[in-house]
């Protein structure tokens, strides 16, 4: 399918949340592309009468910290082949952590778009703290909460001009 968008970012930066937000009340279309859905979710969404599909990245992975950045690494390897859009999901509770860097420096090659989202912006003090961002060499970002969807019609108003 066309209009593909996929959420990458190292666990627990929220992508789940966000992925669930975006495919609500829509049908999700799990397990329909083989090989690659056990640890990928897909579902359907819709914005300004565009619709695209969803990939939800990384939801199976287990292990030690290299396995972690291996397997990061390969999902978001997958999402730059397979997407049209990478959403780039970082927390700004935690800050920018090497892992972060490690997936800016390989976005940072791809010449599909790339947006950063930087989530779990709850309240106006971690917009200020959202600064930061920029280091990852990505350009603008946009400050969303996948919790409560607080700036996510802003990030998905610029995300199906891409598309
Ligand atoms: P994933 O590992 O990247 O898929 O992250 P999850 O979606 O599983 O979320 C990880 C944790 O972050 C959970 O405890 C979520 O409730 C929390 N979380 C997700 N979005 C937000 C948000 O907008 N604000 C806050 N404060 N927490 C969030
Ligand atoms: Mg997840």
């Amino acid at each position: 399918m066309n209009n593909i968008v996929a959420i990458v970012g190292r666990p627990n930066v929220g992508k789940s949340t966000f992925f669930n937000r975006l495919i609500q009340r829509r049908e999700a279309i799990v397990d329909s592309v083989s090989g690659v859905t056990r640890d990928r979710n897909y579902g359907k969404s819709e914005w300004n009468g565009k619709e695209f599909s969803v990939i939800d990245t990384g939801g199976y992975i287990k292990g030690s910290d290299d396995i972690f950045e291996a397997e990061i690494r390969r999902q978001v390897e997958l999402a730059i082949d397979e997407a049209d859009v990478i959403i780039f999901l970082v927390d700004v509770e935690e800050g920018i952590t090497p892992m972060d860097a490690e997936v800016a420096k390989l976005l940072r090659k791809v010449t599909k778009p790339v947006m950063v989202a930087v989530n779990k912006v709850d309240n106006s003090m971690r917009e200020k703290d959202a600064v930061e961002f920029y280091n990852l060499g990505l350009g603008e970002y946009f400050t969303i909460a996948g919790m409560s969807g607080s700036g996510t019609g802003d990030l998905l108003d610029a995300l199906v001009k891409l598309l």
